[in-house]
């Protein structure tokens, strides 16, 4: 089967307090981009690449690609205004004959070899979607805009969802031309009716939002 990944990488990254997107944020000596491109490139289970890039930005990311030698990069296209909108632009470059779509956000670098196998290895079922997910262990309540607490929330079945997330082909493509907005895949595909699998995610899969996480995950390479 061929497995198409779309890295979204159009975030502005507002919270890292930065002049550039956050996908050029340095982690190590590399921009933030250069580790989940390397990784998705090195995957034996990904045959090619979609980058979507922050507008204005695609030349640098080609470039990036190019000296980081990512053979798989097929298409380099500018984001969207939503992360929904950039994973349209994204699979507008995946050709009509991908079997199996896997999105990944740029924003958790560290991707696991396992992790990309562990949310592929299920489609066969006849999934909608897989995503790797870990267990909430904090207790969650929901809030009220003047810090009162409104309720405590049930945690035992909640999951913190990851990216990569895979699915079908058709499935993601339909689910995206619905027009509707989430702020994960899955999301969509649920939304249009979709059967989604969770799978064991990974602590590394840590997602940039703050200077810390930057800090946390650069201890970690
Ligand atoms: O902002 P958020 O944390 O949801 O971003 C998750 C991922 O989606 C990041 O890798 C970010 O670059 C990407 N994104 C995007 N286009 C947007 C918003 C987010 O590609 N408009």
């Amino acid at each position: 089967m061929s497995v198409w990944a779309i890295l979204v990488a159009a975030g502005r990254g507002e919270r890292l307090g930065l002049d550039h997107p956050k996908a050029f944020a340095k982690l190590g000596e590399d921009p933030l981009l250069a580790e989940p491109l390397r990784r998705l490139d090195n995957s034996e289970w990904v045959d090619a690449i979609v980058l979507v890039a922050p507008p204005g930005w695609e030349e640098p990311s080609i470039l990036l690609a190019e000296e980081l030698g990512c053979g798989k990069v097929s298409a380099c296209v500018p984001g969207g205004e939503t992360r929904a909108d950039s994973v349209r632009a994204g699979l507008a470059e995946v050709p009509e004959d991908a079997v199996v779509v896997l999105v990944h956000d740029a924003a958790r670098p560290l991707v696991p070899e396992a992790v990309i196998e562990r949310v592929l290895a299920p489609l066969v079922d006849g999934w909608d979607g897989v995503v790797p997910g870990v267990p909430v262990s904090d207790t969650l309540k929901r809030v009220g805009a003047d810090g009162t607490v409104l309720e405590t929330v049930e945690r035992d079945s909640l999951y913190a969802v990851q990216t990569p997330q895979a699915f079908p082909a058709d499935v993601l493509r339909r689910a995206v031309a619905s027009g509707a907005d989430a702020t994960d895949c899955a999301g969509l595909v649920e939304s249009s009716g979709g059967r989604v699998k969770v799978v064991p995610g990974d602590p590394l899969l840590l997602k940039v939002t703050t200077a810390d996480d930057l800090a946390k995950i650069a201890s970690w390479l």
